[in-house]
């Protein structure tokens, strides 16, 4: 018999699990409409590759996965893409998300199914084969299979552990799997070990779902796996905190399970993984345990898109004292704020919560340091002490007490007597120190952009400097061997000869404008140009000169205003 290991705290909060576990799973009817969210997983939503307007088929992909982290999403049934817009989906925010809308046309017309001979494939088709089909964590972390089921280096893994502890009160769905389709979980495991050939399997089931644990291990006879009942122990369920019960190993603050050679999944997602491989078929529904203040509480084979209104009339409907809705268990779960949001993968119950099974919480008083949190912590953390870091917005002491290792089980806000709702200031530091890591980060990179820019400027400027630097020093060179050849420089010709052009033309236009002025009617051009001897020059204006001027001086004057100019004559 295997040794069972303890981890440290948990509490044992009311189960609550006879409500929906007596009746076996039944199947949802088809809606007239589902609405199928992009994101339901860790990582990034899917890209929708439909339009409005397109028929669908039952199991045709209508997001594709996007980058590495994400997975593909799949009309859960024949009809019509009548939207693709944002619309309200179960999350703690309650924002609205991107969403695609299917008119269903009734007729269930599914697309062209294959299995995969996994045994004899490539591994990495398989995993392609679990990424296109939509298989993340069905246990609630939704993080997409196909990654997990990367062991990375060869026989990093060790131990594979399949999570059916199921420990959160009133939630039912992974017993109600395992009791009835055991063998086809059984099947999804042995995929998931073909993958990561693990050297043992070991399966957890919590000692108050005898019924399951008896149908698993029927199920594994000859397989090698090992069914381990564990204590049930609020929250035993957890990833870190079952491989403690099982191994004895401690994942160590800040790390995950493969960096000690162990990776868990929970049976539910072992069950989809074989659908998807040994059926072809992709992940369009769920099982889903509708109860608290409900008349017939059960486990319902549901399809993805389904609105969460039409899930609770299954059960008969909300009774009318109902006030609220949890979506998960009552200890992790969050309150849902829109009926009309569709069921997700992530969706593992819906409870219709009255002030008789839920009463309110009283007002929170100051904490008295009795230290019960501490001692329920199954991380073994200070929730105290985060508490004050995270009530002050002292985040750095908050993530130096290893904030982020805390899995907000709630054990610590279920013991406090101060009633003080511990988790909710947990979560919003978590989400106040992502926001300034990521303006952090995108300062920095702001940062980088700028100086990435400068340089470049800078660079530029150089060049230029460089390229005006050899021009002048190839012009210079020019010149001087111009120089040294006695030959002129051709460019230098051409400019003098230009100047001397343009100062004949203004000589000519002076000349011209002068022999107007003086209104002798003689054109300036009749006057002999290039006339080298003076005197003759003289004599020759002389000629010009008006007659009858009785002034021999003013006459003379006047007939040396058009002797022809000497100066700058070239031709001289
Ligand atoms: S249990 Fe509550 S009152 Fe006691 S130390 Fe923790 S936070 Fe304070
Ligand atoms: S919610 Fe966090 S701090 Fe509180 S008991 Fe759980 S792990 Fe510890």
């Amino acid at each position: 018999m295997r040794t069972l290991y303890k981890f440290h705290g948990g509490v044992h909060p009311p189960e609550h699990k006879e409500e929906s576990n007596r009746l076996p799973i039944a199947p949802a009817p088809l809606p007239k409409r589902l609405t199928v969210p992009l994101r339901q997983h860790i990582g990034s939503p899917a890209i929708p590759v439909v339009k409005v307007g397109e028929q669908v088929l039952k199991g045709q992909m209508i997001g594709a996965a996007d980058g590495f982290i994400s997975a593909a999403v799949h009309a859960p049934t024949s009809g019509t893409v009548s939207a693709i817009e944002p619309h309200a989906v179960p999350h703690p925010s309650g924002l609205p998300d991107l969403c695609i809308t299917i008119e269903a046309d009734g007729e269930e017309r599914w697309i062209e199914r294959a299995p995969l001979d996994y045994r004899n494939a490539d591994p990495d088709a398989v995993r392609l084969r679990l990424r296109d089909a939509g298989v993340v964590g069905l246990g609630g972390a939704v993080f997409p299979s196909y990654v997990k089921l990367n062991p990375g280096a060869p026989a990093r893994i060790k131990t594979l552990v399949l999570n059916g502890a199921e420990c959160e009160p009133w939630i039912t769905s992974d017993d109600r799997l395992m009791r009835e389709r055991a063998a086809e979980v059984v099947e999804g495991i042995k995929i998931m070990a073909h993958l990561m050939h693990p050297e043992q399997v070991l399966i957890g089931i919590e000692d108050n779902k005898p019924e399951a644990a008896a149908a698993m291990q029927a199920a594994c006879q000859g397989t090698g796996y090992e069914v381990v009942v564990v204590p049930t122990l609020y929250p035993s369920g957890g990833e870190k905190q079952l491989i403690k019960l099982l191994t004895g190993k401690e994942v160590p603050a800040g790390q995950r399970p493969v960096n000690i050679g162990v990776t868990c999944s929970n049976t539910g997602t072992a069950y989809t993984v074989h659908r998807a491989v040994n059926h072809g078929e992709p992940v369009i529904s769920r099982i889903v345990t509708v109860t608290g203040n409900v008349p017939k509480p059960r486990n319902f084979e549901t399809l993805i898109g389904t609105p969460i209104a039409e899930i609770v009339q299954l059960a008969g409907g909300a009774r009318p004292d109902t006030v609220h809705y949890i979506m998960g268990g009552p200890m992790m779960g969050f309150g849902l704020n829109n009926l009309n949001a569709p069921l997700t993968k992530a969706v593992n119950c819906v409870i219709a919560a009255s002030p008789a099974l839920f009463p309110p919480a009283p007002p929170p008083m100051p904490c008295i340091r009795c230290g019960r949190c501490a001692q329920a912590c199954p991380c073994e953390l200070q929730p105290q002490e985060l508490f004050w870091f995270s009530h002050s917005q002292n985040f750095d002491k908050a993530r130096a007490y290893n904030l982020f290792d805390c899995i907000e089980c709630g054990a610590c806000s279920y013991v406090c007597p101060s009633h003080i709702p511990l988790v909710s200031y947990y979560r919003f530091a978590k989400s106040e120190i992502a926001t300034r890591d990521m303006e952090k980060k995108l300062a920095e990179q702001a940062k980088e952009r700028f100086e990435l820019k400068q340089q470049r400027i800078e660079r530029e400027k150089q060049e230029k400097a460089a390229r005006f630097a050899e021009k002048a020093a190839a012009a210079a060179a020019a010149k001087a061997a111009a120089a040294a050849s006695g030959v002129e420089d051709p460019e230098a010709a051409a400019k003098k000869a230009a100047i001397q052009a343009a100062v004949e033309r203004a000589k000519a236009k002076k000349a011209e404008a002068a022999a107007k002025a003086e209104g002798t009617g003689t054109p300036a051009d009749e006057i002999p140009q290039g006339d080298s001897d003076p005197l003759r020059a003289k004599a020759r204006a002389e000629s010009y000169a008006p007659q009858g001027d009785s002034d021999p001086l003013r006459a003379k004057a006047r007939a040396e205003s058009y002797a022809p100019s000497t100066e700058n004559n070239t031709d001289s």
